[in-house]
């Protein structure tokens, strides 16, 4: 398929918020750069990562190859390469430290206890994202505010003061319909666990289909409580998630 920047015929409210989006994205690239985006491979993460490249807007794409992704997720960075022509930088964990952790915890330790669950996502996505983000000037991700009870508040933009940039979440304010009108309507690619019941998806052995009435990210660490559902990559010093609020103009 040809690519192309013509917005395609989306509804008028969902054509202001591309246009927002787009907006945004041009001013982080003016006086933010260089700045990437964290893309966790998720349909909230394609809607940004299509329009930056779709757009060739000066940000950098990368993401985290735990070790533990599912087959159909690590699909997607090949997808993105077919689409776009564009190859994401991907980072993967220290292998000293996963060899550790699974010697004294056993693989799936993080099943244990929230502190183990939480010590594996330091090992396989924390301490590659500090390395990811090295020398940038702002972060960007797709997180939205009405996917948990952790991100109801969560802002456009803020200044992050654990890795000392500005971190964005251009899609704060967008609904998961308007999500998947955009992917739909430009025919932008995603992970076919989103066609099994999946809405979720991190690593495949703590990522789970939901039900009708479930919370979008249920599915995830299922055994914990809802509170603590963060894995390490968007909380601030006090191990909560950042609240400070500056709406993107
Ligand atoms: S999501 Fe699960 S497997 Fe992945 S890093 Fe966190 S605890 Fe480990």
């Amino acid at each position: 398929m040809t690519l192309t920047a013509t917005r395609p015929a989306l509804s008028a409210s969902l054509s202001a918020r591309v246009a927002t989006l787009e907006a945004l994205l041009a001013r982080i690239a003016a006086d933010f750069s260089p700045a990437v985006l964290a893309s966790s491979l998720s349909i909230e993460d394609m809607v940004v990562t299509d329009a930056i490249l779709r757009n060739k807007v000066q940000i950098d794409v990368f993401t985290l190859d735990t070790g533990r992704m599912h087959g159909d997720t690590l699909a997607v960075i090949d997808a993105i390469q077919r689409k776009y022509c564009y190859a994401l930088q991907v980072f993967r964990p220290e292998a000293a430290a996963v060899t550790q952790y699974i010697t004294v915890h056993g693989h799936d330790g993080f099943y244990e206890s929230v502190d183990l669950r939480k010590r594996c996502c330091e090992i396989r996505k924390v301490e590659p994202l500090k390395r990811a983000l090295a020398g940038r000037k702002a972060w960007l991700t797709g997180m939205r505010r009405e996917q948990s009870v952790t991100r109801t508040e969560l802002p456009v933009q803020a200044y992050d003061a654990v890795y000392g940039m500005e971190k964005f979440n251009p899609l704060a304010d967008w609904s998961e319909d308007e999500v998947w009108t955009y992917l739909k309507a430009l025919e932008v690619p995603f992970n076919a666990l989103y066609e099994q019941g999946y809405r979720s998806i991190g690593c495949a052995p703590c990522s789970r289909p939901v039900v009708a009435g479930e919370d979008v990210r249920a599915g995830r660490w299922w055994w914990e409580q809802p509170d603590s559902k963060e894995c390490g990559l968007h909380v601030g010093p006090d191990g909560k998630l950042q609240r400070t609020k500056v709406e993107a103009s």
